[in-house]
C-alpha cells in the first residue's frame, strides 16, 4: 500500500493577478497541471486546459470563452484539441494562478472568513520565484509537496 501525505501546499490563486506578460508566460510554461499532469477539465460541452480557468473566471469576472474549446463530433476536433492542449499561449487565467509555482504554505484548514485575505494578493506576491526558475530549468514531473509513505 502506498500512502501520500501533504504537510505543505503551494498558494494557488491571486485575486489581484498581474499585468506582467513575461511572468504570466513563465508561470504557464512551468505549470505542471496543464503541461505535465494532464489535469484538464470538461464542463458544459467544453474542454478546459485546467480547472483553474473556470475558478478564475468566477472569482475575477474575466471571460473564459477564449480559454476553452467546444467538444464537437467532427473530423477536425482531434487536431483542434491537440492544438489547444499543446499551445504555448497561456490561458488568461494564468494571470491569477500560481498552481504549481506558488509560495509554500503549511497545509491547514482555513476558516472561510480568512479566505479573502489569503487570496487577495498579486501574482508577484504569490509566486515562489526560486521555485519558478528551478521548475523552468529542471523538468521534474513530481509534486514536490507530496510526501511518499510506503507500507508493506
Ligand atoms: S491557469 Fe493555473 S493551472 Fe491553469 S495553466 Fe495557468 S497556471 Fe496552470
Amino acid at each position: 500500500m502506498t500512502i501520500f501525505s501533504y504537510e505543505q501546499f503551494r498558494a494557488p490563486f491571486s485575486l489581484k493577478g498581474t499585468l506582467d506578460r513575461g511572468l504570466i508566460d513563465r508561470v504557464y510554461a512551468a505549470c505542471k497541471n496543464a503541461n505535465v499532469w494532464g489535469c484538464h477539465a470538461i464542463r458544459g460541452g467544453y474542454f478546459y486546459k485546467c480547472p483553474q480557468i473556470m475558478y478564475a473566471a468566477k472569482l475575477t469576472g474575466i471571460s473564459e470563452t477564449t480559454d476553452r474549446i467546444p467538444i464537437v463530433e467532427n473530423d477536425t476536433f482531434q487536431a483542434a484539441l491537440l492544438d489547444y492542449a499543446n499551445s504555448s499561449t497561456p490561458p488568461s487565467a494564468c494571470a491569477f494562478c500560481t498552481r504549481t509555482v506558488g509560495i509554500q504554505q503549511p497545509l491547514t484548514q482555513l476558516p472561510r472568513e480568512h479566505l479573502l485575505a489569503q487570496i487577495e494578493k498579486s501574482l508577484e506576491e504569490n509566486v515562489d520565484h526560486d521555485w519558478l526558475d528551478r521548475s523552468l530549468m529542471i523538468k521534474d514531473a513530481r509534486d514536490d509537496c507530496k510526501i511518499l509513505n510506503r507500507f508493506k
